[in-house]
């Protein structure tokens, strides 16, 4: 059964092409510059082929990809309707939908309600949706949810200690993103640990240039670091995380911004970058530190620490933990990082194998003997839980 994922952003629009019956990749490839001019760069296996074509928006962009997957040289697939669903990444889901779902009128219209709580992400999601369906009509599309797996999480948890007729009138809480990552993520440890996932309690730190923390008990989202947007929480590449609100307004009057300036400052020119006056990418921060750039040092240092302190805050909303888990381009591929987060972790049992750490690219447990907590790395495949929920919500 072949599986079309698709993600959408405001000028991109990637792809995966899976066979669910074994779960292999297919194809990949990424639109960019939709809207602008058209760049596409397709990838079969290790074969590669990049060309520039005219994408003046989704539609369009859409049926550069298919040209892609049905060519002779760089296809995978003679026909479209070998296509059997297509499964689309939607960032916000708010309280409609604790699950995947097959996408109608109705699913279409509550991710349109869902707009002014994901002003980047929900139009270009539904933007895709429709193009896809344009063009590749009467083939089932679904809706995964970067939310929807924190749907399971308490009140005590999501609630924001604002006046209650808030969260009533206009439904503002916590919401939580990465949903499919930390659901992966946490499942794939439990079964290299051959543990039951729902008698687990896990946290796991999805640590690219977006981070978020998740609290995992029993299979259960209880807990996690963004919140009503994807700003709240863990310091990022370019956002502040946590921060004292009580700034919005001290900024606009002293630095004579508006508030729409002062988020913007917030999203895009705060967290690593703000802090380093470097760059938003860790690797461009560890070399400025090795260059002996202070900022630099501290930037990596508050970002370790605010890690440690949300494990251990989730640590204590879970009674404690038997599993923490790293993922994405950092939590991946940095084994300082690793080392440095879990060094403020002795207390909770956590001990790690400097040896099993240096290693990278699969799923470890990089935890020493004597550890009672076990420390891992999982590599993330958002991709494969889209095509996953998608056969499921297909096949009923
Ligand atoms: P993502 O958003 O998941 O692609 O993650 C991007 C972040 O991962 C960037 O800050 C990169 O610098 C970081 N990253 C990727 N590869 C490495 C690496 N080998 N070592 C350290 N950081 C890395």
């Amino acid at each position: 059964m072949k599986i079309l994922v698709i993600n959408c952003g405001s000028s991109s629009l990637k792809y995966q092409l899976l066979n669910m019956d074994d779960e292999t990749l297919l194809a990949k490839g990424l639109c960019e510059r939709i809207g602008v001019d058209g760049r596409l760069k397709h990838e079969r296996g290790s074969e590669e082929f990049v060309t520039e074509a005219p994408m003046p928006d989704h539609s369009a962009a859409i049926k550069i990809m298919l040209d892609a997957l049905l060519s002779k040289e760089h296809g995978v697939i003679s026909n479209i309707n070998e296509i059997k669903a297509i499964g689309h990444r939607v960032v916000h889901g708010g309280e409609f939908f604790s699950d995947s779902v097959l996408i109608d009128d109705a699913v279409e219209k509550a991710i349109e309600t869902c707009f002014d709580m994901a002003p980047l992400h929900n139009p270009p999601n539904l933007t895709g949706i429709r193009a896809a369906k344009q063009n590749m009509p009467g083939i089932p599309q679904v809706g995964v949810f970067d939310t929807a797996f924190h749907q399971t999480m308490p009140k005590k948890a999501y609630l924001y200690a604002l006046p209650y007729a808030l969260y009533d009138n206009h439904k503002i809480r916590k919401y939580g993103f990465h949903g499919t990552s930390h659901k992966y993520v946490s499942m794939k440890a439990a079964e290299a640990l051959g543990r039951p996932y729902d008698k687990l309690k896990i946290i796991t730190c999805h640590l690219g240039n977006g981070a978020s923390i998740c609290a995992i008990e029993n299979g259960r989202s209880v807990d996690t670091s963004m919140g009503f947007t994807p700003l709240e929480g863990l310091v990022m590449g370019t956002r502040t995380g946590d921060i004292d609100a009580a700034l919005v307004p001290f900024l606009m009057e002293k630095e004579k911004l508006s508030a729409q300036q002062v988020i913007d400052m917030f999203n895009k020119k705060s967290g690593l970058l703000g802090l380093s006056g470097v760059s938003n990418d860790f690797r461009d921060i560890l070399q400025a530190k090795q260059d002996g750039n202070a900022h630099a040092d501290e930037a990596l240092e508050i970002y370790y620490y605010r890690v440690a302190n949300y494990i251990g805050r989730y640590a204590a909303a879970m009674n404690g933990v038997d599993v923490i888990v790293f993922t994405a381009g950092l939590g991946e591929n940095s084994a300082l990082l690793r080392e440095k987060v879990c060094a403020y972790l002795g207390y909770l049992g956590v001990k790690v194998d400097p040896e099993k750490n240096a290693q990278r690219g699969k799923c470890m447990d990089f935890s020493a003997a004597g550890a009672t907590v076990r420390a891992m790395m999982v590599p993330t495949n958002e991709e494969l839980v889209i095509a996953r929920d998608t056969k499921a919500v297909v096949l009923g």
